[in-house]
């Protein structure tokens, strides 16, 4: 099999609707991007399935909307505003931005067996003493600058008169919000411990990388989980372990994710963050590498007291059924990057089908953005449109449908199994006498001839 380049993901994208560099008009934004027609229906297929695996079929889940704009003092009490940061090197020269951690491992791949450092482990100081004793450039071959913290958290201002302006910041994550509304949660709902919030929505992150595509962009989307209990009553490991096995059935079983291009990678005692007691990441094998898709980690009560502290409001669960004691929960977060799923979708869909000389991307039928394509086998026989408008027109009201009615039906059938389209309609001059459509399947190019009558339901029992 051909290996799939992040270039070939990239430019298929943009050919067929998926992804657009934002503001191409006025020269694009560094590591910003839009999503097409096609990109649209793929991100809201992942979200809907997300949403419904993860909270509608979980009887202990509830779902959130929060602000991007949430009071400045929940990103002083989260810690972002201290330490939310990454390791920044300049070139000497060009004074271009870095990556200190990206740049040690590209010198590491680069250098094989000349050094030997965990790269997620290493402090400020160790990663300037690294680049010190390796002598590590920037990309343009320039001597880099020491590295410094900093931090990724956007700044905004609310205030219409200028100099009354309050500091403002969009969130670097979903979860917080979903902290400072847990009192509300239970106030307001029938939640009882241990239960969950999930919540999907934009986050804002000013990385300095770029260069990857959708995988890391200054804006993004998130779906996030905080699931809350009693550590006095229940045990953290089988929540833990249950929450992997969701994840994991999700990416294997809902997306149809081949199982040899995931792992999990748990993060060591020194990596890990000091009040997290377990962190693992559940990585894909993109184009460049194993990378993190989605993290999840036991952050203890560490969120809950530091917003406790802050607000000076009792972020409490009061449990009637245990006499009214007094919980402070702790969490655990499966914390999922919605675009880095759709590049994971794109890059495992993609198939080069050499025998039949065509691109396709064999996504499952539930992602694909539209689930069948209607076609006249002429456009300019007003009886066979007639009769293809009918069928389109009815499949509407249960599928997304497309209609094609352009060149031949070869050029047709290529172009949908470039966007994944599982199947394709195809109404000829016998459907006219017979009442009969032919159906192709995508991955196979085989033909079937289906009653019309029997479409639909021939459809959804494959879809
Ligand atoms: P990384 O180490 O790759 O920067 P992270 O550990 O900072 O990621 P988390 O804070 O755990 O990421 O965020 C949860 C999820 O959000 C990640 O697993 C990832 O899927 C997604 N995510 C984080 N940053 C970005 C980004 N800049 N662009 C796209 N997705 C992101």
């Amino acid at each position: 099999m051909t290996e799939t380049t992040l270039e070939t993901i990239t430019a298929l994208a943009k050919r067929r609707g998926f992804v657009y560099p934002t503001s191409e008009i006025y020269g694009g934004l560094a590591s910003s991007y839009d999503y097409g027609p096609l990109g649209t229906e793929l991100l809201r297929n992942i979200r809907n399935l997300w949403w419904r695996e993860m909270l509608h079929k979980r009887p202990d889940m509830v779902g959130l909307d929060s602000q991007i704009l949430l009071h400045p003092e929940t990103w002083v009490a989260s810690g972002h505003v201290a330490s939310f940061t990454d390791p920044l090197v300049e070139d000497k020269e060009t004074h271009k931005r870095y990556r200190a951690d990206h740049l040690i491992e590209q010198w590491l791949a680069a250098n094989p067996g000349k050094d030997d450092v965990a790269v997620e482990e290493l402090t400020l100081a160790e990663m300037g003493e690294f680049i010190e004793r390796n002598k590590v450039l920037s990309p343009e071959g320039n001597e880099i600058s020491k590295p410094k913290a900093f931090n990724i958290l956007f700044e905004s201002a609310i205030g219409a008169v200028e100099g009354e302006k309050s500091k403002v910041y969009l969130r670097g994550e979903t979860a917080q919000g979903i902290f400072s509304n847990f009192r509300q949660i239970v106030d307001s709902s029938r939640v009882r411990l241990p239960f969950g919030v999930g919540q999907i929505g934009k986050s804002f992150r000013n990385e300095i990388t770029t260069g990857q595509f959708v995988f890391r962009t200054l804006e993004f989307e998130q779906a996030e989980i905080e699931y809350f209990f009693d550590p006095e009553s229940t045990e953290w490991e089988p929540v833990f372990k249950e929450w992997q096995d969701a994840m994991w059935k999700f990416i294997t079983e809902t997306l149809g994710i081949n199982e040899e291009n995931l792992r999990w990678r748990r993060h060591s005692d020194k990596e890990r963050s000091f009040y997290s007691k377990e962190t693992y990441d559940l990585d894909y094998q993109f184009p460049f590498g194993f990378q993190e898709l989605w993290g999840i980690a036991y952050r203890t009560d560490y969120d809950m007291q530091a917003h406790l502290k802050h607000s000076g409001r009792k972020l409490e669960y009061i449990d009637s059924q245990q006499g009214g004691k007094r919980i402070v929960p702790h969490v655990i977060e499966p914390a999922l990057g919605i675009n880095r799923v759709f590049l994971m979708l794109l890059c495992d869909a993609y198939w080069e089908d050499e025998e039949n000389q065509r691109t396709v991307l064999r996504f499952k039928p539930s992602l694909a953005p539209y689930k069948v394509a209607v076609f006249p086998l002429l456009k300019n026989k007003p009886e066979l449109v007639e009769k293809a408008r009918g069928i389109f027109n009815n499949l509407l009201d249960h599928m997304t449908v497309t209609w094609d009615d352009r060149g031949n039906i070869g050029k047709r059938y290529y172009y949908q199994d470039e966007i994944g389209t599982p199947f394709c309609v195809t109404v000829d001059f016998d459907s006219l006498e017979d009442d009969a459509v032919t159906v192709r399947e995508r991955d196979s190019a085989t033909q079937e001839r289906v009653k019309v009558s029997d479409l639909l339901a021939y459809l959804q029992e494959r879809i």
